[in-house]
């Protein structure tokens, strides 16, 4: 039995990896970037104790089909996002490290490093462009930002870059290279910008645990500043025909489900309009699984919709109209407050259907003060740092106000379920 059933395990996961390659050979020139941190076998191994488990004297799984029904096996992940990652001027000075002469930004995202890293997909907005030095550092309206910030994502546990924002052509062509170029240093996925076409064609996959995810990313535009009519691949921009199409090729691509990150907007509106309405529903429906909102600067509501699969099968859809700013250093009328989701995902491998459930937002909090004559930014979860109390340097009354936004925010990101 246990030759036998050993013997299975390696069939299927060969099926399991020759169907992925099938999927990658199918696909047009441009093939899908399969990202999966060689994890497959384990979760196959632990999530699925029962798949294989025979009943005693059953010799093989088609004899007796019919009268054992088998338990459908499933595999789960963990999805995460947050909002917009800005850099203002006054946060370079207390992130210089004048021993190393760098910029060391990993402690704004400390406290909520374990929530980024409890991710199997870690996803943000980066809305500067990583230039460099030479290109200067710049806050608003044009910004530009040192490469290490992409180096103080991938600490944290990010995983995954949205790149497409209204700030994405800030430095141009130059800024959006060096940008792709610093995040790939690091071994960050990103889609958004591109510099070429063939990688703007390139489809994002990548896999957890079994599943694969796919990833698009755009934006309403870039402030402005002309995308160059020789290269329309720098950023997406939001174009309904092209995103549908996007959507069928990453499914035709193998994508179990999808997840579409988009900038989109009125800033500092607490509630969507109905134009961001109107776009999420409408990709839901084209098949998208998450919509991943951001440009407000402020959190909005997030929202489940009914949907099918193409066989009518009911599936759920997860809106986060806007999640705000994740770090900044906007201050007042929420803009120092974001929202981190985290939804856990569930394949059924005998239908291939994914299901996704406990959709938990985790509002945050950048807690701005001054330290050795600059200041200093630290990313807080609310509710956490609520209960624990025992932040340095925040008072009673800082608690109270904290804890009166919390409930505003939780209401507002309540307000659009049911
Ligand atoms: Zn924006």
């Amino acid at each position: 039995m246990r030759a036998i059933r050993a013997v299975v395990a390696l069939l299927m996961l060969a099926l399991v990896v020759s169907g992925c390659s099938g999927l990658v050979s199918q696909e047009r020139p441009s093939s899908p970037i399969v990202q999966d941190n060689g994890d497959t076998t384990g979760p196959d191994n632990e999530a699925s104790p029962d798949a294989d488990k025979d009943t005693p004297g059953s010799d093989s799984d088609s004899s007796h089909a019919s009268e054992s029904p088998t338990q459908p096996r499933t595999t789960e992940a963990v999805w995460v996002a947050a909002g917009d990652v800005m850099l203002h001027m006054p946060q370079y000075p207390g992130a210089y490290d004048k021993a190393s002469k760098r910029y060391v930004f990993d402690p704004f995202f400390e406290q909520v490093a374990p929530i980024l890293s409890s991710g199997d997909w870690s996803i943000v907005n980066l809305e500067v462009p990583l230039g460099g030095k030479e290109l200067e550092y710049t806050g608003y309206p044009m910004f530009n930002a040192p490469p290490e910030m992409a180096e103080a994502l991938k600490n944290s546990g990010v995983t995954i870059v949205g790149t497409a924002n209204n700030h994405s052509l800030d430095r141009k062509e130059t800024g959006v290279v060096r940008t792709l170029e610093a995040l790939e240093a690091q071994g960050l996925v990103f889609k958004g910008t591109a510099r070429s076409q063939a990688e703007a064609d390139q489809a994002v996959i990548v896999e957890k645990n079994e599943i694969k995810m796919g990833f698009l990313a755009y934006t309403y535009g870039t402030n402005g500043v002309r995308i160059p009519a020789d290269k329309p691949y720098l950023v997406s921009l939001i174009d309904e025909d092209q995103m549908v199409e996007d959507i069928k090729q990453l499914k035709s691509a193998g994508a179990d489900f999808i997840t579409v990150a988009l900038h989109f907007g009125i800033e500092y509106q607490f509630t969507p309009s109905e134009e961001q309405q109107r776009l999420a529903h409408k990709l839901i429906e084209a098949g998208a699984d998450i919509i991943a909102g951001s440009h407000p600067h402020v959190v909005q509501p997030y929202e489940l919709v009914d949907a099918v699969y193409e066989d009518g099968t009911p599936r759920q859809g997860v809106i986060l109209y806007s999640m705000g700013n994740f770090i900044s250093n906007q201050r007042g009328d929420f803009k120092d407050f974001g929202v981190i989701f985290r939804i856990h995902v569930t394949k059924h491998h005998d239908s291939g259907h994914i299901e996704l459930s406990q959709v938990e937002p985790i509002p945050t909090w950048v807690h701005k003060y001054k330290e050795n004559g600059s200041y200093q930014y630290r990313i807080l979860p609310l509710e956490q740092t609520l209960s624990e109390r025992s932040q340095p340097g925040l008072s009673s009354q800082d608690y109270k106000q904290l804890e009166s936004s919390w409930k505003v925010l939780d209401t507002r990101l309540g307000s659009m379920l049911n």
